[in-house]
């Protein structure tokens, strides 16, 4: 970067790679989590100024918020790394919480703006306008496949994986239910669902197998996750409609074919923004208010989830709360000057400088 940034026009520089990062540390494995091999994607850019680089740090942090709130269907909270837990050198770290049923929390992906003290220590410099000499500013960014880990924790049940249509690399599959006489029809009407869905820009897969029944094939298709299936029997083909059933809950409807693009747009929808309130309704309910170190331990103990409590900003006040159940405080408001949810430390008693979020982690 050092030698990409000369001069003012040189900026902003922003570089970005999809790569795989090994980390020899892992003893335990849980996939996608903690791997010795993971997938991931880091940004990093210069700017001539604070103001720039944190405009910078923003926008990468409300993508990830998109990501997951637009594409995953999945609400997360926004927050600040408290300092003792920042990218070593970063002036700030930022980050997107999401929070799994089982009451912990997954660190979605981080934005950091690092001030001036990678660029001093990289000789990231440029030639202004006039002349003088400056210190760029930088960011970085990233978020991993642990993403993808989230989601498969977060919406999937018994039966398998459940994506959210936006993701899902099939989106709708035609299964054709035939008896001897009449699978000729049936399955033409199958193709011509699957034909006018494929000219609408849906993702759909018509299973005309021979050599397996429609159970087998509900069941293999939502093993894997597949948002929406169209059932198509001899009463469908008669009646000139289709029968339409979400993978998340069963629910069914028959429309008219005549219309199944629209039908089908509208019930993606639909299944998505099921997915998106199931998710929203757990973090809701997930989210306590505690103000003792006994209170903390307590509600973590018992629900799981986040805890507000007030806190001093002294690093030791969490290591009761980390020694005794391994939780820890995984993020702070993102605007600083937020008053605390309570006047002292749940820990130490002292003035709380700010609010901490306290809950156990992936
Ligand atoms: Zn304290």
């Amino acid at each position: 970067m050092s030698q990409w940034t000369r001069s003012h026009r040189d900026l902003p520089l922003r570089l970005n790679q999809w790569c795989s990062v090994v980390r020899w540390e892992a003893t335990e494995t849980k996939p996608f989590f903690r791997t010795k091999e993971f997938l991931w994607q880091e940004g990093h850019t210069a700017h001539h100024d604070r103001e720039d680089a944190w405009a910078e740090t923003m926008r990468r942090l409300d993508q990830y918020e998109r990501l997951y709130e637009d594409v995953l269907a999945m609400p997360v909270l926004v927050g600040r790394k408290p300092p003792h837990d920042k990218f070593p050198g970063a002036h700030t770290t930022t980050t997107v919480e999401a929070l799994m049923p089982d009451g912990k929390s997954v660190q979605g992906g981080t934005s950091h703006y690092l001030g001036t003290s990678f660029a001093e220590a990289f000789d990231i410099t440029y030639v202004d306008a006039d002349e003088a000499e400056r210190t760029a500013h930088t960011t970085s960014w990233g978020v991993s496949w642990r993403a993808l880990g989230a989601l498969v924790m977060t919406h999937s049940d018994d039966q398998g994986l459940v994506l959210p249509p936006t993701l899902a690399e099939t989106q709708v599959v035609v299964v054709p239910i035939w008896q001897e006489d009449n699978k000729e029809e049936v399955i033409a009407h199958g193709e011509a669902i699957e034909s006018e869905l494929d000219e609408a820009g849906v993702r759909v897969h018509l299973d005309d197998r021979e050599h397996r029944n429609p159970g087998f094939k509900y069941n293999e298709w939502e093993l894997n996750g597949v948002p929406l299936r169209v059932e198509v029997g001899p009463n469908e083909v008669e009646e000139g409609t289709a029968t339409l059933v979400h993978r998340p809950d069963g629910e069914r409807e028959t429309v008219d074919a005549a219309t199944i693009d629209d039908s089908v747009d509208e019930h993606l929808d639909a299944i998505y923004a099921k997915l998106y309130a199931s998710a929203e309704e757990t973090l809701e309910g997930e989210i306590r208010e505690a103000e003792s170190r006994e209170e903390i331990l307590g509600t973590i103990g018992q629900h799981g989830g986040y805890v507000k409590s007030g806190w001093c900003g002294d690093e030791d006040c969490e290591d009761p709360i980390k020694d005794a159940i391994a939780a820890e405080i995984v993020m702070v408001p993102l605007d600083r000057d937020e008053e605390p949810i309570h006047d002292e430390c749940a820990i130490c008693g002292e003035d709380a400088e700010e609010t901490a979020y306290f809950a156990k982690t992936y």
